[in-house]
């Protein structure tokens, strides 16, 4: 009988490729997708902020009181929590994402081990499927070479490098001989594809585009400077998703220079207005409450935020990460202030959200996920949003063009 291993995902799409790969070099055990019948877990992990290891490592005891398997830690905690977690014995074994292939073997161990292996690897894994997936995250970067004063993960992730070109050709080929249409691009700092080497994420999706069966790309985040003239080029190529996440982190120039990002204010709404023009939906990241956001650059942030075309947010309040320069900046934000920031912020960006789908009068291409218990049908339309259709037939994993439809205020309806 095989051991049953369950794999506990936490964190961005880079964690759910890399999980998909340890899943893909299990040859003497069996992947569960049912925790309770774990006979080993593996806990890739997330260390983005002190949240995420507390969320890790609740996870862990969880484990260890309810279902006594024999726990692993991989991911980015391994790097800043596994010492601690490993010390403890709170985890049988400790390994850095580098060693992800040599899984079979690692699980099999009888001694307890710390192997966080080489920081600066370049991934070579290629994936033939994504279990319970109907969209393919296609890994072609790792690392990153920016350093905001808020973040840990070029400590836990490495410097930028970029995967093989043929191997990611050779990824998205497989994936789409198996039926998968739409390609997200992840990594760690996605845009720096190919920084030093050449080439560019332009060039890259300009040749995924040519293999058959690649319908539409996505590129999981960018940073403004990474919008050059050859990504420009692309803009309305027709596999180019209509929705482009781009990181701006705040829109107070104060700010900015606070959290030691490379983009500035008046240079991307230059940029998002070139792009809503294009009739693309556009998504940011920000962090609300960093030290240093006084009422007066929060009020700054906010008009500057409603003059920008944004269609979508993923909105944090700071959280302090040990070992960052930020960490021990003064003037810290009060907690319940930065939540109803944080809460201004997104009322103002549900409401450009619901205004994009109101005003956009074309048709909605959108490939269903899943299918939940109230018999109704989820996917994702072109711009990103979140479309639920009504249907006799079974939809699951199908392309559906959505002619008539409803807006509502949080999702578009359709009936089908
Ligand atoms: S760009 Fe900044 S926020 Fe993003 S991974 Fe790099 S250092 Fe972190």
């Amino acid at each position: 009988m095989k051991k049953k291993v369950y794999f506990k995902t936490f964190g961005c799409r880079t964690n759910l490729f890399d999980s998909q790969v340890m899943m893909q070099n299990l040859q003497d055990f069996e992947v569960t997708e049912n925790e309770d019948e774990a006979d080993v877990v593996v806990v890739n992990s997330c260390t983005v902020t002190n949240g995420a290891d507390t969320t890790v490592r609740s996870y862990v005891n969880h484990v260890e009181k309810s279902i006594g398997a024999k726990v692993f830690l991989t991911g980015c905690g391994a790097h800043t929590k596994g010492e601690n977690l490993f010390e403890n014995k709170k985890v049988f074994g400790v390994f850095g994402q580098s060693e992800k292939k040599r899984i079979n073997t690692l699980l099999k161990e009888n001694i307890p081990f710390y192997e966080l292996g080489d920081l600066n690897f370049v991934d070579d894994a290629v994936v033939e499927e994504f279990i319970g997936k109907s969209r393919a995250f296609i890994k072609i970067q790792e690392g990153c070479n920016f350093r905001c004063n808020y973040c840990i993960i070029p400590y836990v992730r490495g410097d930028a490098r970029s995967l093989d070109e043929k191997r990611i050709l050779e990824q998205v080929y497989r994936l789409a001989t198996n039926g998968f249409g739409e390609f997200i691009l992840t990594g760690t700092n996605v845009g720096s594809y190919g920084t030093g080497e050449g080439t560019n994420i332009a060039r890259l999706m300009k040749k995924m585009s040519q293999i058959r069966g690649v319908r539409r790309i996505r590129v999981g985040s960018l940073e403004p400077i990474q919008v050059n003239d050859e990504f420009k080029e692309i803009l309305d190529e027709p596999w180019l998703e209509r929705h482009l996440h781009v990181a701006l982190q705040h829109t107070s120039p104060a700010m900015l220079k606070f959290m030691n990002r490379r983009n500035r204010y008046e240079s991307d709404l230059k940029l998002f207005d070139m792009l809503a023009d294009k009739g693309f939906a556009l998504g940011t990241d920000f962090i609300v409450g960093h030290p240093g956001e006084s009422e007066a650059l929060w009020r700054e942030g906010i008009q500057n935020i409603k003059r920008l075309p944004l269609t979508h947010v993923h909105a944090f309040t700071y959280s302090k990460r040990d070992g960052t320069p930020s960490a021990s900046m003064k003037e810290e934000v009060n907690g319940a202030v930065a939540k109803e920031r944080l809460h201004e912020l997104t009322s103002i960006i549900d409401e450009k959200n619901l205004e994009f789908r109101k005003a956009f009068k074309g048709e909605l291409d959108v490939l269903i996920e899943s299918q939940k218990e109230d018999g109704l049908y989820y996917g994702l339309d072109q711009h990103f949003n979140k479309v639920i259709v009504e249907s006799d037939e079974d939809l699951s994993g199908n392309w559906v063009t959505c002619k008539d439809y409803t807006v509502k205020d949080e999702y578009n309806y359709a009936q089908i």
